[in-house]
């Protein structure tokens, strides 16, 4: 039984299934497949992601040679403006960005100089606020960062793991992608396309609409992989981990394109976060468009889990019970409470399936 139907459950019912012909049952308590990547087509036929933007993007040949399996790509690079000082400005901040906030005509070496006059140097980079007072200095943190951040996840950037903001990095050249890893692209005809391919193989069966509590006791199952939160798996009996949700508003416009990019950060402006327009992501050509607002809370579905010393401890102690528990893994971001982007979590299904299975990290795609 595998409990989630997100990218963790799909590639391992997958594997199991194809690479090792067991029998899967994939529970879901949500009325569809793909977790918190599903898309689906809106009310007016735009194709949209329910759970805000999922831009794919991977240094993995191996994951993303794996679901190129199940889906073809349309190339993508991810462009993020932000909204500071009255401007529209490329974040990652880059020499553009520093250029126009300024009305300076640096070139890469003079930012790299500028950087360096600005920066508050850390001996040791532990929390998110050191990241990027060490690499930019307080003024750009408080123009970019320190509002964004507490927005996000309800703390000061000086009370989260350094690893939060060091997703974002500085740039001294024009180069304005949110990634540079070696592949990004969307899946060609969406997600939850991809995700019924995954899943299209006769040994698997799905069960949406129900809570896995619901049939435990009624089904017979050798194993359980839980990809859903670990401290619900439990019963809570450590302790509730923190999870940090969002509410989503959308808007449709009667025109082709409103944005210069899919999306723009809210900094220091509104109570939403970012606002992002979903034809940039997919390039759908339609006379409308579609756009989704991310307001975030602290209640709701559980989706970032939130990194800081007291909750990898906390996360730490379920996981030392998970281990003594016979006959169940766990996998993905609220089965391992970890900060994961998509690529990440199919790598770590697959390291997974290679243990389950006995077999070579590098076999555990070879067979199908
Ligand atoms: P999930 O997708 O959360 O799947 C877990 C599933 O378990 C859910 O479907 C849930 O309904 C089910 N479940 C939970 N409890 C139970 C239960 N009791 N019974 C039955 N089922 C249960 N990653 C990127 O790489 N690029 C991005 O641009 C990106 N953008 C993101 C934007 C947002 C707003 C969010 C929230 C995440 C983003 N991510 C992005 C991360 C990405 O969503 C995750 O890495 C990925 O979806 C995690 O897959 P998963 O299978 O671990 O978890
Ligand atoms: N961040 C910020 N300002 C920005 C963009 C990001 O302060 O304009 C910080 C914020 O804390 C955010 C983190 O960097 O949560 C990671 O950003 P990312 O865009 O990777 O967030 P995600 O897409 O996972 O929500």
């Amino acid at each position: 039984m595998i409990i989630g139907a997100g990218f963790a459950g799909c590639v391992l019912a997958e594997r199991l299934a194809a690479g090792l012909d067991k029998r899967v049952l994939l529970v879901d308590k949500r009325p569809h497949i793909g977790g918190n990547a599903y898309d689906y087509h809106d009310e007016h036929g735009i194709l949209i992601h329910k759970y805000g933007p999922h831009i794919f993007h991977t240094n993995s040949r191996e994951v993303f040679n794996y679901l190129s399996r199940f889906t073809e790509w349309f190339p993508y690079q991810h462009r993020v403006r932000a909204w500071v000082d009255g401007r529209l400005v490329p974040i990652p901040i880059n020499l553009d960005t520093i250029n126009t906030l300024y009305g300076t005509s640096f070139n890469a070496f003079q930012l790299g100089e500028f950087y360096k006059s600005v920066a508050e140097p850390r001996a040791e980079l532990k929390t998110s606020e050191d990241v990027i007072l060490n690499q930019v200095g307080r003024e750009l943190y408080e123009k970019f960062f320190r509002n964004y951040t507490r927005k996000q996840w309800g703390l000061d950037p000086s009370e989260l793991d350094a690893a939060v903001t060091a997703r974002v990095p500085t740039r001294t050249n024009r180069d304005d992608r949110y990634f540079t890893d070696a592949y990004q692209a969307m899946p060609l005809k969406g997600y939850t396309r991809m995700f019924e391919r995954l899943l299209d193989h006769p040994n698997i069966k799905i069960l949406l609409n129900t809570d896995y509590h619901e049939i435990e006791g009624s089904i017979l199952y050798d194993e359980v992989i839980c990809t859903g939160p670990i401290d619900e798996f439990f019963d809570y009996r450590f302790g509730k981990l923190p999870y940090r949700s969002l509410q989503f508003q959308w808007e449709t416009l009667n025109t082709e394109q409103v944005q210069p990019v899919a999306v723009i950060n809210y900094p220091n402006d509104n109570l939403y976060t970012r606002v992002t327009e979903f034809k940039h992501l997919t390039g759908q050509t339609h006379a409308k468009t579609t756009r989704v607002y991310e307001y975030p809370q602290a209640e709701g579905d559980p989706y970032y889990p939130i990194p800081r010393p007291e909750n990898a401890a906390l996360y730490k102690r379920y996981q030392e019970l998970g281990a003594v528990t016979p006959g169940v893994h766990f996998v993905g971001r609220l089965g391992t409470y970890k900060y994961y982007n998509m690529d990440q979590v199919v790598a770590q299904a697959l390291t997974t399936f290679s243990k389950i299975a006995g077999v070579r990290r590098a076999d555990c795609v070879a067979s199908s």
